[in-house]
């Protein structure tokens, strides 16, 4: 069923008020397979991860992922391994996982969005990523009219990256659904500062996996605006890594500036380059900077996707004069 002039704004969590001429809700696989191979799509799952930066014309269909399911695939006294379809809610698949008993997702709770976005940025927060538990990935080759799929190894996931990620926005695959391996006996990760910090004030020695999850909401709720409330696509840009030689430069400079080795190089945080320069909690118009984390771009109501582009374009720009580090745009802009 193709719907004509959709409002899109209940589908981006920044709430942009654009159009899209020809929009499709996809619920069943077989509605691809009576699709045309050749024009481009939009594809969009929970829309908290695009920037709408113009109405969608004639020349494109949006297809809104709305397929659903969850399966076990196989199931030993360690592990199991479940297929959930791509348009099941992340958050509420992590919860499902949590009231099974099972492992490997926890530190992920409470991130918007859809199951089949989770591997295209290889999601991750608290110390995990999503491509810790991914068996593999299935999804329809617009090209070859078929589903295929990768193992883990073939996604090439690395640091908010995959295979997915290269493919250009009027994208050739569209994923149907995920293979997860999770835990029934293991011990959650709680590295991460934030969660360390959590249960040492907590007085809790080793965590379930439901207290993991509800310490990572509660440390949430606290930081980031709620898209329901303030519309916001989370981080903005993606936190920069640099060499080792520029990393020496700057701390000579800034002898407080965070930063995280990452293979050879080291990682910084875009949230402290951009707190640096004076922008957090800066407001341009309708469009803003958070005032608890600065890495995340807000639409304080009626914001344009223009004017928040604008207003992410004047933070480069700033963020390089200053450090020499070009950001790099997490979100995707359509
Ligand atoms: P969308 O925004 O709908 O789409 C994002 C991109 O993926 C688009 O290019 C789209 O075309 C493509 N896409 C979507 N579905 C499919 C599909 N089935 N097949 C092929 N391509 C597809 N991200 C993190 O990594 N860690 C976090 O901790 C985190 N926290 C966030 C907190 C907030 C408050 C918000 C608003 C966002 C946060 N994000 C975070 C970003 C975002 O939630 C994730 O990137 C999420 O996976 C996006 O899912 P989505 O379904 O909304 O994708
Ligand atoms: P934070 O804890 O204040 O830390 C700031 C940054 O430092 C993070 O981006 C994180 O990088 C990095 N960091 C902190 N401790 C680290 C460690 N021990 N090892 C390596 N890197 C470390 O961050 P926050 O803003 O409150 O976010 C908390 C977590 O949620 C982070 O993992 C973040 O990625 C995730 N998050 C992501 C989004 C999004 O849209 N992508 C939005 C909100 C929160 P990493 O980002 O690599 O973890």
């Amino acid at each position: 069923m193709l719907l004509h002039n959709v409002s899109l704004k209940p589908y981006n969590t920044f709430g942009i008020d654009a159009t899209a001429a020809r929009f499709m809700p996809l619920t069943a696989i077989e509605q691809l397979a009576a699709l045309p191979s050749a024009p481009p799509y939009y594809l969009l799952g929970g829309g908290s991860n695009i920037l709408l930066t113009q109405n969608i014309g004639e020349d494109k269909i949006v297809i809104h992922n709305q397929l659903k399911g969850i399966t076990t695939v196989a199931e030993d006294s360690e592990s199991v391994v479940i297929n959930v379809v791509a348009g099941e809610n992340w958050h509420q698949w992590v919860c499902h996982a949590i009231d099974k008993g099972w492992c490997g997702i926890e530190n992920l709770a409470l991130i918007p969005g859809t199951v089949g976005a989770a591997p295209i940025q290889n999601i991750g927060a608290y110390g995990c990523e999503v491509a810790d538990v991914i068996e593999s990935v299935f999804y329809w080759n617009f090209n070859t009219q078929s589903i295929e799929s990768l193992t883990a190894a073939d996604c090439q996931f690395g640091y908010r990256y995959s295979v997915f990620k290269r493919m250009p926005a009027d994208n050739k695959v569209l994923i149907t659904s995920v293979n997860f391996k999770l835990y029934k006996n293991k011990q959650p990760n709680v590295s991460y500062n934030a969660l360390t910090d959590y249960f040492k004030a907590h007085q809790v020695d080793s965590p379930t996996v439901r207290q993991v999850a509800d310490a990572v909401i509660a440390i949430r709720q606290s930081k980031l605006p709620n898209p329901a409330i303030t519309g916001n696509a989370g981080s903005f840009f993606k936190n920069p890594v640099i060499s080792l030689a520029h990393y020496q430069r700057l701390i000579a400079h800034y002898p407080n500036m965070p930063a995280y080795p990452s293979a050879e190089q080291m990682k910084v945080p875009a949230g402290w380059l951009i707190e640096t320069i004076g922008y957090k909690g800066y407001k341009k118009g309708n469009a803003g900077v958070h005032s608890k984390q600065a890495l995340v771009l807000v639409n304080y109501g009626g914001a344009t996707g223009a004017e928040l582009l604008s207003l992410a374009k004047e933070i480069q720009q700033k963020v390089y004069a200053q450090f020499e580090i070009a950001l790099e745009t997490e979100v995707q802009i359509w």
